[in-house]
């Protein structure tokens, strides 16, 4: 792998501190010992190390600062419109989010965010911003720094990424992998953008290349709510599945399988995801490995799945399948072009192989 110690222009970058809620903006308060909202505005006297990086940080919290939990499609709006609305001010964005949700935000602002040329850096931690032995201090500052840099005038980062631990990785690639391990995340099909030690050693192979364009940035703010997640398991009941896939409204499922993509072979399964197929739902075939991607040539039950017309999402984690779903159902295209934007790769989201 490619990794570049980057020599970083010496110039000054602005940089816009996004505060939605979680864990890293918790700190006890003085009085009680309860944990209570960290104020981002006082930030550079809580950390005055940050007056060392050459760059000037703006904060916008949000209105309603949320455990990640509850977050939901409006709430991923929101951030885009705040994005948008200070695109030209700022060279880059830090995002900072709860983490139980950090990767379906992620994935979910890298399709929202069209034509993007700046970096927007996600970041969150697993021990409160005000407790000592935070993790929180080091990912914001890492993050703050890589929203920052920029060589030959250019953002080195420009596309979403999350920064966790030591490792910045691209945002739709990611999932939160451990509920307890301050190294939380995972990107389990593509290689971290930068991996974070005495110095940041970026991979500048692994980074989005964007070419200056004229197009201005962009957000696609509807995101389709007709869609589900199915993980099928042995046993699973023809009933149950049908009831799931029958509900009123439904236009996409992602469909988390076995292995390289398969699935029963039975014929009321098979039966089913035809008929389903055939209503106009879009089914994504995910796989419930932990790594590496679908391959429905590869056995018969992937073949019958895909004859079946279930779409391959390849290496896609779940979590950037349904996004995109959204996403795509969002835009109100027809049908062939929504199977035209589900087979390509739209930010770096999948490694296409094999047989569609
Ligand atoms: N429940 C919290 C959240 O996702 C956990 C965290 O921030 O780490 O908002």
């Amino acid at each position: 792998m490619e990794q570049i110690v980057r020599k970083t222009d010496n110039v000054r970058s602005s940089i816009l501190l996004i505060y939605t809620g979680g864990t890293i903006g918790m700190k006890n308060d003085e009085r009680t010992g309860a944990l209570v909202p960290f104020d981002f505005s006082g930030i550079y006297e809580e950390f005055p190390a940050l007056r060392r990086l050459p760059v000037d940080i703006s904060v916008h919290t949000m209105p309603k600062l949320i455990d990640s939990s509850n977050v939901r499609p409006s709430d991923w709006a929101a951030i885009a419109e705040v994005i948008r609305d200070n695109y030209s001010r700022y060279d880059g964005f830090v995002v900072l989010h709860g983490t139980d949700t950090m990767s379906y935000t992620a994935s979910a602002l890298s399709f929202m965010l069209e034509n993007l040329a700046k970096p927007v850096i996600f970041t969150g931690s697993q021990i409160p911003i005000g407790v000592l032995r935070t993790d929180g201090r080091e990912n914001l500052i890492t993050a703050i720094e890589v929203a920052g840099a920029r060589v030959d005038g250019r953002p080195l980062v420009p596309e979403v990424a999350l920064l966790f631990h030591s490792r910045l990785c691209r945002g739709n690639r990611t999932r939160k992998s451990s509920a307890e391990e301050l190294d939380a995340f995972s990107s389990p099909n593509y290689p971290p953008l930068a991996e974070v030690g005495v110095k940041i050693a970026y991979n500048t192979a692994a980074i989005a290349h964007v070419e200056p364009v004229d197009e201005p940035l962009r957000i696609a703010t509807m995101m389709s709510e007709g869609v589900a997640i199915i993980k099928l398991f042995p046993g699973i009941g023809e009933y149950t599945l049908r009831a799931i896939l029958s509900v009123e409204g439904l236009r996409g499922v992602v469909l988390e399988t076995y292995g390289a993509g398969n699935a029963p072979t039975a014929d009321w399964f098979l039966r089913l995801m035809r008929e389903t197929v055939d209503r106009g739902v879009l089914v994504l075939n995910v796989t419930q490995c932990d790594n590496g991607s679908v391959e429905m040539q590869l056995y018969e039950t992937g073949q019958r799945l895909r004859s079946a017309g279930v779409l391959s999402a390849f290496d896609m984690t779940t979590e950037a399948a349904i996004t995109k779903l959204m996403y795509v159902l969002g835009q109100n295209l027809s049908h062939e072009e929504n199977l035209e934007l589900l087979k390509k790769p739209l930010r770096g989201e999948f490694t296409l192989s094999g047989l569609v």
